[in-house]
């Protein structure tokens, strides 16, 4: 293997900045509140941006000649491989709805000196209030003006794509499998994964970049439910309801009230999960509570659900005149599930992290990621730091040092990847156990143990 360690190569033999620049520029803000595919359709003009710029690399089409952005935003492409095997990378092209994208006009700081950075409309980036600047001296730091998000999550995610891409395209003698190219719509909005060209793709291991900082890498997510909880009461005129009426909004409080404390998001960090009521609606007669539940691990998570429902329960012992029923729904489950049984994947993707000369940090993710849902769905896909720190708002920024970084894992990654094929996992189902596991593979606990050791 031929190991990428030094930032400034990419830097120097790329286009790598100047695309991540561009990119930033197209305004590409999802919008949840969307019904159509992609959510918003500034997000095709990037997709359209990115087809002409993967043809001018001369990749090609992926079960087609030319490279191609589907009905659905998705643009795909491949890179032939000097050896068999297929390797996925992933990136996606909208930015966050919870901050303006409009007219981004990034700012570049060139030699960092380690102080505080006023990027304008009030907003000061100092080493003290973000750590990761203070480690990023003498390095060129992008920030935004102080109106806008950056959008380096995740337009730095397919500039480190594209970077590597050259580099390949530059060097046809590397050893590498065919690298398939996935730039998506809609991560930010939860829907990245829903229309995902799975088998056309059809990639035995893929990645998102899609990371913060230098050295993470995560193989591990959240498992998620969601609880619509339904309380009928028994409606009575105010006036003469002593003895009749049943409040179906007191009882739903009594529910709130009993969510222990110690488990809300407000009160856990780390690896503890949550249960989390989001959305209350209704009236006296009938009511209905939203809870999202969360874990790392998939039987506690389910665990949690049963306690749910034993609460509920507990309250029509109370008062049998009184409904609850409870509804139950998977939204997403840790890719550990999976991964814990391909421990080479997390294996090669620690070793390409220090084959770039840097530290890999293990982080769980709390939350999930497109990748969450490709793993359930077949293609265990990782995630590997893009550089952005400070995502969603205004206070974005990214080091070139750390973004060429992510191109340099990303081509030490394609090459220990090569000959790479398994066999198709089925997807996981509803309950799996995390530990769960192949014959001869180490049980997920032993490998969390060894992450965390490490
Ligand atoms: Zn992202």
């Amino acid at each position: 293997m031929r190991a990428f360690d030094d930032p400034s190569v990419v830097l120097s033999r790329t286009r790598i900045l100047d695309r991540f620049l561009d990119y930033v520029r197209y305004d590409t803000q999802s919008d949840e509140t969307s019904d159509t595919w992609p959510s918003t359709a500034k997000q095709l003009e990037l997709g359209r941006r990115l087809v002409d710029e993967l043809r001018e690399l001369g990749l090609r089409g992926v079960g087609e000649a030319q490279v191609t952005m589907d009905q659905n935003g998705y643009v795909l492409a491949e890179l032939p491989g000097t050896v068999p095997g297929r390797v996925g990378l992933c990136a996606h092209i909208d930015t966050a709805p919870a901050f303006s994208g409009t007219a981004v006009n990034p700012r570049l700081v060139e030699g960092y000196d380690g102080g505080a950075i006023d990027v304008g409309h009030g907003i000061v980036l100092s080493p003290a209030d973000t750590p990761e600047l203070g480690q990023c001296v003498g390095d060129t730091i992008v920030t935004t003006d102080g109106s806008t998000l950056l959008g380096a999550d995740d337009k730095a995610g397919i500039a480190a794509i594209m970077g590597a891409l050259e580099i390949l395209v530059q060097e046809p003698d590397i050893r590498r499998p065919a690298v398939r190219v996935c730039f998506n719509p809609d991560e930010e909005i939860g829907r990245g994964a829903e229309r995902f060209p799975m088998e056309r793709f059809d990639c035995p291991v893929a990645f998102t970049i899609d990371g913060s900082f230098t050295g993470e890498i995560s193989v591990e997510t959240f498992s998620a439910d969601k609880a619509v909880v339904t309380f009928t009461g028994v409606a009575v005129h105010p006036g003469t309801a002593r003895g009749k009426m049943v409040n179906a909004l007191t009882w739903m409080g009594k529910l709130l009230d009993r969510l222990p404390m110690g488990e809300a998001p407000e009160c856990t960090d780390g690896r503890d999960g949550f249960y989390h009521p989001i959305v209350a609606s209704g009236d006296a007669a009938s009511c209905t509570l939203q809870l999202i539940l969360r874990d790392f691990d998939t039987e506690v998570l389910v665990e949690r659900g049963r306690r749910l429902e034993r609460m509920c329960a507990g309250l029509m012992a109370e008062e049998p005149r009184l409904g609850v029923t409870v509804e139950i729904t998977k939204q997403y489950r840790n890719m550990f599930d999976v991964l814990s049984g391909r421990p080479e994947i997390a294996e090669r993707l620690e070793e390409a992290v220090r084959a770039a000369g840097i530290t890999p940090r293990l982080e769980p993710v709390r939350g999930g990621t497109d990748g969450s849902r490709l793993t359930e769905l077949g293609m265990p896909t990782p995630n590997i730091f893009a550089g952005g720190v400070n995502f969603h708002g205004p206070s974005e920024w990214i080091s070139t040092r750390v973004l060429a970084q992510s191109a340099c894992t990303i081509l030490n990654l394609v090459q220990l990847f090569a000959e790479y094929s398994l066999t198709k996992t089925k997807g996981i189902r509803h309950g799996r156990s995390p530990t769960h596991r192949e014959p001869g593979a180490p049980a997920a606990g032993d490998l969390r143990a060894a992450a965390v050791a490490r």
